[in-house]
């Protein structure tokens, strides 16, 4: 059968295309990207990691902070020089935290907001497994003064005891003293610290702590239904000044949580927004 005009031209056509795509350049192997709608868990939780942004830069990133934790610990050593003058028959004994306070996490909390992730405690794990963290600035020649000074050092911390191996290789390796099993109190069930502060003042005189959060010197500054909190350190402002060393983290913690409160992504953003938008 002859062929139509028709299947003629389609004949041509098909072929002209197989000889023209002999010659063209090749498509692109990647798929275009295709427009997607955002994924609201991922975006509030991106948006709620980037709230955290201008803290991690500073704590990672600023002289003030290297200086402020360094001013922290020359307060440490002068309330604990004034503090040892008065003699006790018991063993003397500093306690610290250990996040934020002699180890610095800034690494991990940066990564979370370069990543858009807020902290959770897979991610934590992977961190605290490395045994990577530096030691805040000060911390470790505080801790080696009081451990001349005859003090005994106890790290009581929250993190838990699947971290146990870890932290202590952590603090082994940058030096810290009394770094073993005995001395690191770490969290029970609870984040609770008053009872693990209590064993140790059970056969030691406590002569200064340090920390990152008031709780890390008294469970009754979790509450900041009033005012934040800030009555409460009013009210304690002589014991405060004496016993106790607050380190800067505006990273995380109890004013933070106070705020965004527990919950999804979603609902931590919208207590953060709300509270802001409140403009007090
Ligand atoms: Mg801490």
């Amino acid at each position: 059968m002859m062929p139509t005009r028709n299947t003629t031209w389609i004949a041509t056509i098909a072929l002209v295309s197989v000889l023209g795509c002999r010659n063209a350049r090749p498509l692109p192997v990647d798929p275009l990207p295709v427009a997607q709608a955002p994924d609201p868990t991922t975006d509030h939780a991106v948006q709620l990691a980037h709230m955290g942004a201008d803290a991690v830069l500073w704590q990672h990133a600023s002289a003030e902070y290297h200086r402020i934790a360094q001013q922290g610990y020359e307060l440490a050593r002068l309330r604990l020089a004034e503090n040892l003058r008065v003699t006790d028959a018991r063993p003397s004994a500093v306690i610290v935290d250990i996040d934020e306070t002699v180890l610095d996490n800034s690494p991990y909390q940066l990564e979370a907001v370069a990543k858009g992730k807020p902290f959770d405690q897979a991610t934590w794990l992977e961190w605290t497994t490395k045994a990577s963290a530096k030691a805040t600035p000060g911390a470790l020649e505080f801790l080696k003064y009081a451990d001349e000074q005859g003090c005994i050092i106890f790290y009581i911390t929250n993190r838990d005891v699947r971290e146990r191996a870890a932290t202590l290789k952590n603090l082994q390796d940058l030096g810290f003293p009394d770094a073993d099993v005995d001395h690191l109190l770490l969290m029970e069930g609870t984040s609770d610290k008053t009872e693990r502060r209590a064993r140790v003042a059970s056969d030691h005189r406590i002569v200064l702590l340090v920390g990152d959060q008031l709780r890390d010197f008294d469970e009754r500054f979790k509450d900041r239904t009033v005012d934040h909190g800030r009555p409460l350190v009013d009210t304690m402002t002589d014991t405060l000044s004496r016993y106790f060393v607050l380190l800067p983290n505006p990273m995380y913690g109890t004013y933070r949580d106070a705020v965004q409160g527990k919950g999804t992504d979603a609902e931590k953003l919208a207590r953060m927004k709300a509270w802001f938008e409140q403009g007090h």
